[in-house]
């Protein structure tokens, strides 16, 4: 009877499991309401807060009400709670800090970091929690670790390193600390890695398991963190929106691990639902990218960048700021198409003063968002809202493609890789078949940046020498300043 005590200890709750139940509950309905909310830019911010409030709810209650088993009807509350107060407030205080300190274009390399650091607690949880298992069972005679629990915690150990090292090469990549990693050698590495850890799982959980042998919690979480590394380093070019919805979902399963394992409700809702809006997201990113998750998983897609696009001895035409502001002025239909570069130059604001100077003068003005435009999925949606252009205006791709051939003027204010025509016309080119902003259908096109550098995917771009197509170097924020500036003056 004794011998069972210490596999269920952690598991069990005492009278007060009501409360903290209730809690729990009333914590993930504050997570669904807060989800829903996150849906619309106009109750975004509130959404983000009532699920943060639901998440305080859970943490405060499992500190004052969470008890053990730990004996015949012996209950204890929660130990260590000044460590865990002191670790509460370091966190918060670095989370604040650095959401508050963050530059806007860094931040997919935040959501990066983030979402790594929830992968790696769920690890950390497996990693506690294994020995517990272990040395419980390791008293039954003739037993295995076949169970429900097992799996939890080393699924969770499994996915959560895979997703923190993961994530943390996706940072560096994002931070384009890290370059991309491409041949042919990794694709096979990373099957062999994948279907070693997957076997490995199974090798612990037929394994009689041994009182304090720890050899075998450290092999998995090394696997797991050398397979997240290389399985993300290949992944580069226009590839990576996908992996870092991918990866967001990887955490959610292995958070939601954590709340089966505990029987915690708050946590099995959270995980689920970051698991699964990850899955969802990362479904829309293949298909905003034209690829299947295997493809992107194993790298079997596309050309090299070397393969790209020639220009031979093309060459691009510019355009006057007085010209500019005369062609979009006269104009009656405009699409401004953001991509990266807005985010660079912070030219959300004066986008939308330029949208209402327009409108104004009686020209219809929309936006073409590409679902991959800028750093992290929903990019232009989240700058457009702060600048508060309608939502109304915002077109998706299909429908923005639909409207190009009546549409008298695109400006493209820094975008490259979502208007290139090569990911249509080059096979050969690492973006071969992704859906792009046909911009090349519009009557004129004027292009905002500030060189002839290459987008993310590091590839030309036919799109800035096309015969409709004018440039107009510079920042993206002083030259639209300076472009309002000549409209105002018309
Ligand atoms: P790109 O990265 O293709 O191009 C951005 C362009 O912006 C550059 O060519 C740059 O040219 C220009 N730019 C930079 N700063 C400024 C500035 N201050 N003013 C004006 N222009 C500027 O961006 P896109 O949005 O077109 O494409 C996004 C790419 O990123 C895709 O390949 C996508 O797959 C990838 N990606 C997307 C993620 C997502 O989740 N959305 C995540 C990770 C990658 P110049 O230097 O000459 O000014």
């Amino acid at each position: 009877m004794d011998t069972i005590i210490p596999l269920t200890r952690h598991f069990e709750f005492s009278e007060t499991i009501s409360i903290l139940e209730i809690s729990y509950i009333l914590a993930s309905v504050l997570f669904v309401l807060g989800l829903k909310k996150l849906s619309h830019p106009d109750t975004a911010r509130s959404g983000n807060l009532w699920a943060a409030a639901g998440m305080g709810l859970a943490i405060l209650c499992t500190i004052l009400f969470h008890k053990s088993l730990v004996g015949k009807g012996n209950y204890e509350g929660i130990h260590n709670i000044p460590f865990i107060l002191v670790a509460l407030f370091i966190g918060t205080f670095v989370g604040w800090f650095a959401a508050k300190k963050v530059k806007m274009t860094a931040m997919p390399q935040m959501v990066s970091l983030f979402n790594g650091m929830g992968g790696a607690c769920a690890a950390l949880i497996s990693m506690m929690e294994f020995p517990k298992m272990q040395t419980a069972l390791s008293i039954l005679p003739a037993h295995n670790m076949l169970n429900g629990e097992a799996l939890a915690i080393l699924l969770g150990l499994m996915i959560g390193g895979v997703s923190f090292a993961g994530s943390m090469i996706a940072f560096g990549k994002l931070d384009e600390r890290i370059g991309d990693f491409k041949s042919p050698v990794l694709r096979y590495i990373n099957l062999s890695f994948l279907f070693l850890l997957l076997g490995f799982v199974v090798f612990i959980m037929f394994r009689q398991p041994v009182a304090g042998e720890t050899w075998m919690i450290y092999t998995l979480a090394f696997l797991a963190l050398v397979y997240g590394v290389t399985f993300v380093l290949p992944i580069g070019g226009a590839d990576m929106p996908v992996v870092i919805s991918l990866l967001n979902s990887f955490t959610g399963v292995a958070a939601a691990m954590g709340g089966f394992l505990y029987h915690n409700q708050a946590m099995l809702t959270g995980g689920i639902l970051v698991g699964s809006s990850g899955t969802i997201l990362t479904i829309l990113m293949c298909k905003a990218m034209n690829r299947s998750l295997l493809n992107v998983i194993i790298g079997a897609f596309g050309g090299s960048a070397a393969a790209g696009t020639q220009l031979g001895d093309l060459t691009v035409k510019e355009i006057t700021l007085s010209d500019a502001a005369i062609l979009l002025s006269y104009s009656q239909k405009v699409f401004i198409v953001p991509g990266y570069g807005l985010a660079v130059a912070q030219a959300q604001h004066l986008c939308h003063e330029l949208d209402v100077l327009l409108s104004s003068k009686g020209v219809i003005v929309k936006y073409g968002i590409h679902p991959v435009a800028g750093r992290m999925p929903g990019h232009m949606n989240v700058l457009l809202a702060e600048a508060d252009v309608p939502y109304e205006k915002l077109m998706e791709m299909e429908d923005a493609n639909n409207e190009m051939g009546n549409t008298d003027v695109v400006i493209v204010v820094g975008a490259n890789d979502v208007v290139n025509p090569a990911a249509e016309d080059d096979p050969s080119s690492p973006i071969a078949g992704m859906p792009v902003i046909q911009a090349w259908n519009a009557k004129n096109v004027i292009v905002m940046k500030r060189s002839m550098a290459k987008g993310y995917a590091a590839i030309e771009n036919k799109l800035f020498y096309h015969p409709k197509t004018r440039m107009l170097f510079g920042d993206a924020k002083s030259t639209m300043q300076k472009l309002i500036t000549e409209i105002k003056s018309l």
